[in-house]
């Protein structure tokens, strides 16, 4: 049976990224799919131990969720750190995975930097957790931004792995489905969780560097655009934005080699529900002069209204940890059926 899992870490202010990546395709899925949507809080520890105030930022995040039109009776919303069976399952899967499957991860290299040493182990092994988040409740669909494919593919290899080696006591169990694996039939446990990413925004990248990704965790604030900025703030941090002097393509073929100009056309494109081609249609050979005022206008229409619900919504935050503490143990009900399963197949007792 389908279900949703994704997830956000409260390391920060939530951007533009974050929602047109993420948070607007949860809400369109919520109508068709049965989601959970987390708020992946042990993750925020892998960069940070000490945080400012993490609980709030958690809020924060679980308002973003709410504010966006998530409905978390239908749904379940929750935070990870409430629900055990994230880290014991991702205990489980450090044993599965390999060292090196971690050490090539694109997002462990970048965050870990120079001083690669001198990382904390939950970095390296933040990939584990994550496919733990998402295979606790054997979620089959991923929605996430371009720079979690990898990470999702990991998934997979942790699943794969998983069938392969358990697929004998899984079928002496009558606890898989037989799945075609490569060229083989094994008897699956966990499903290959296929990651979403469509559409023209899923990779926003920096405002002021069209090679690097919008991120929470990027010093500069004039590289992103926050869900919580006032409108004269985005059209300023659009204003701003760099950009180079021609005048925008007719098509999006002429995009290519034009990062920020690429970039500004994907967010005006996933801000409307439309494709490049009609922006560009629209937009092609007026200047960026003209361009950035009408994306502005457009940014702040949409995002206006979730800053304010946002606030509202933190305005009450026992409320907020009444419904996150309803979606865990929802969550908890799901995630112990498969926390048992996998000790039975594993063989450890309790
Ligand atoms: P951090 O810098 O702390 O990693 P982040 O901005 O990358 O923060 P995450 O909590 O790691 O945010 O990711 C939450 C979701 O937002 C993920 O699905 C991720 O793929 C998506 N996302 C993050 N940045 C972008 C972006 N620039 N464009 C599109 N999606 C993004
Ligand atoms: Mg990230």
């Amino acid at each position: 049976k389908p279900l949703v899992f994704s997830g956000i870490q409260p390391t920060g202010n939530l951007h533009l990224g974050n929602y047109l990546g993420a948070i607007q395709k949860f809400v369109a899925l919520q109508d068709t799919q049965d989601c959970i949507f987390c708020v992946v809080d042990l993750h925020a520890l892998t960069a940070q131990l000490v945080q400012e105030d993490l609980a709030q930022q958690t809020r924060e995040i679980a308002a973003a969720y709410l504010a966006a039109g998530i409905d978390p009776k239908r749904h379940i919303v929750f935070n990870q750190a409430a629900v055990p069976g994230h880290s014991e399952l991702a205990w489980i899967f450090n044993c599965v995975a390999r060292i090196g499957w971690m050490t090539r991860m694109t997002q462990f290299k970048d965050k870990a930097g120079k001083d690669r040493e001198n990382a904390s182990l939950g970095l390296l092994a933040y990939p584990s957790l994550m496919a733990a988040d998402i295979l606790l409740y054997r979620a089959t669909h991923v929605p996430v931004g371009d720079d979690q494919k990898q990470h999702l593919e990991l998934t997979r290899d942790i699943a794969t792995k998983f069938n392969h080696d358990f697929s004998a006591r899984i079928e002496a169990k009558g606890l898989g489905v037989p799945m075609a694996m490569g060229d083989e039939t094994v008897n699956g446990y966990f499903p290959l969780a296929e990651p979403l990413i469509e559409g023209p925004a899923t990779r926003v990248m920096s405002l002021k560097d069209g090679s690097k990704k919008m991120s929470k965790s990027d010093p500069s604030d004039l590289s992103r655009i926050n869900l919580t900025d006032d409108d004269e703030t985005i059209a300023k941090k659009i204003r701003k934005a760099k950009t180079d002097p021609d005048a925008l393509p007719s098509e999006p073929a002429g995009l290519a080699g034009r990062p920020e100009a690429d970039n500004l056309v994907g967010i005006y494109a996933a801000l409307s529900g439309r494709s490049k081609a009609d922006i560009l249609t629209e937009f092609g050979g007026r200047p960026f002069s003209e361009f950035k005022p009408a994306l502005a206008d457009l940014a702040v229409d949409k995002l206006a209204p979730i800053a304010g619900d946002m606030r509202r919504v933190l305005s009450d935050p026992a409320e907020i940890d009444r419904t996150l503490k309803d979606g865990a143990e929802r969550a908890r009900a799901l995630a112990d059926r498969t926390l048992a399963d996998v000790k039975s197949i594993l063989g450890l007792l309790g």
